[in-house]
C-alpha cells in the first residue's frame, strides 16, 4: 500500500514536470512537443492503474476485520455487524430475529468482547432482576472446583471475574439460559465465549482450550459451551469467569454460593451501589517506570509514600523495577 502510494506521488511529480516542459518547448519543435505530450499521457495512465489497484485493496481489506473468529472463519451475515441503535432494530425486523433482554440492550455485537460505554457507577436505575423462577434453572459453570482468584483489586489492577482451577479439557456449561454473543480469541482472554442471558445479565467465560458454540446460538442453562484451558494471560489452567450488566461487571461472589454452588437468592437487585467500586478504580493513577528511577524518586514526583507504592502495587522496597512497568501509585 505505501509503496504504490510513494509510486503515485513520484508519478504526480514527473507528470508536472513534464506538463511544465511542454508548454515551455519553443513553438518550432513540434515533434519534441507531441514527444512530451505521449510521454505525460503514458505517466498519467500508470498512475490511474496504480490508484485504482490501491483502491482496490482497501476495499478488500474491510471484510478481513469483520471475519473475527476462533478459526477465522465466520461468514459476514448482517447479524454479525450491527453497531448503531436503528440498524439493530431494522436487522432484527427484517429477519425476525430477537435477542436476549432486547428492552434492556441497545445493540447486538457479536465481535466485540466489551462494547458498552454505560458508566454503571453513574446508574439512575433500580432494577429486579430474576435469575430463577419456574421457567429457567442456572447451573454452575464448572464443579467442585476452588477458587484461585477472587473479584477485586490485585495489585495495581482490578479483576473483574473470579478464577476457578480446572483441568485443561475440562467441561464447562452456561450458567443460564440465554444466546452466545461473541466466540474469539482476544490476546488477554484467550478463547473468550461471552453470553447474553435471558435474565438480562451477560456471562463470560475466559481462557478456555476450545470453544463449542457459536454467535447467535441459542443455549440453555447447563449445556456445554467450552473446554477449559490456558489461553490468554493466563499462568495456569483456569477459568476466568465474569458476570456483567450493560458492561458492568459484578462480583459472582454476590450472586453464587461458590461453597455450595447454588445461587444465594433467586433475585438480583441492580442498582448504582453495586457498581460504587468503579469509582475507586476511576481515580486511579499510574506512573510508567523510567530509567534511572527509585522508589523513593517515584514516591516523590508523584506525591506519595514509598509504603504506599507497595502496598498498592504488591511489591517490597527491595523489588526490582522493570523499565516500562506501570505502577499505581493512587
Ligand atoms: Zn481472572
Amino acid at each position: 500500500m505505501i509503496k504504490k502510494r510513494v509510486f503515485i506521488a513520484i508519478n504526480l511529480v514527473v507528470s508536472l514536470r513534464w506538463l511544465f516542459l511542454l508548454f515551455k518547448v519553443p513553438k518550432k519543435s513540434i515533434i519534441l512537443k507531441l514527444l512530451n505530450a505521449i510521454i505525460l499521457v503514458i505517466i498519467f495512465t500508470t498512475s490511474q492503474v496504480a490508484f485504482s489497484q490501491s483502491s482496490q485493496t482497501i476495499k478488500a481489506e474491510v471484510p478481513d476485520t469483520n471475519s473475527v473468529g476462533p478459526e477465522g472463519d465466520d461468514e459476514l451475515d448482517p447479524i454479525n455487524v450491527i453497531s448503531t441503535t436503528n440498524e439493530y432494530f431494522k436487522i432484527i425486523k427484517d429477519n425476525n430475529f430477537d435477542v436476549p433482554a432486547s428492552d434492556q440492550y441497545f445493540f447486538w455485537d457479536t465481535l466485540d468482547i466489551h462494547p458498552y460505554q454505560s458508566k454503571m457507577n453513574k446508574y439512575t436505575e433500580t432494577r429486579i432482576i430474576t435469575l430463577i423462577d419456574s421457567n429457567s434453572v442456572f447451573a454452575m459453570p464448572i464443579n467442585n472446583k476452588p477458587i484461585n482468584s477472587t473479584f477485586g483489586w490485585r495489585k495495581w489492577k482490578y479483576h473483574y471475574g473470579i478464577d476457578l482451577g480446572l483441568n485443561t479439557g475440562d467441561s464447562i456449561v452456561s450458567a443460564f439460559d440465554g444466546m452466545v454473543r461473541v466466540v474469539r480469541k482476544s490476546k488477554s482472554y484467550g478463547n473468550v465465549v461471552v453470553i447474553r442471558n435471558n435474565n438480562g445479565l451477560e456471562t463470560l467465560y475466559a481462557h478456555l482450550s476450545k470453544a463449542l458454540v457459536k454467535a447467535n446460538q441459542e443455549i440453555k442453562a447447563g449445556e456445554l459451551i467450552a473446554l477449559g484451558g490456558n489461553t490468554g494471560h493466563s499462568t495456569g489452567p483456569h477459568l476466568h469467569f465474569e458476570i456483567r450488566y450493560l458492561g458492568g461487571p459484578i462480583n459472582p461472589s454476590d450472586i453464587i454460593d461458590f461453597n455450595n454452588f447454588t445461587l444465594i437468592s433467586d433475585t438480583l437487585l441492580i442498582d448504582r451501589c453495586r457498581f460504587e467500586y468503579l469509582d475507586d478504580v476511576q481515580k486511579a493513577r499510574y506512573y510508567t517506570v523510567r530509567k534511572g528511577d527509585s522508589l523513593g524518586r517515584i514516591a516523590q514526583r508523584n506525591g506519595t509514600s514509598i509504603s504506599r507504592l507497595c502496598k498498592l502495587n504488591g511489591i517490597t522496597r527491595k523489588s526490582t523495577l522493570r523499565i516500562g512497568r506501570r505502577l499505581r501509585y493512587t
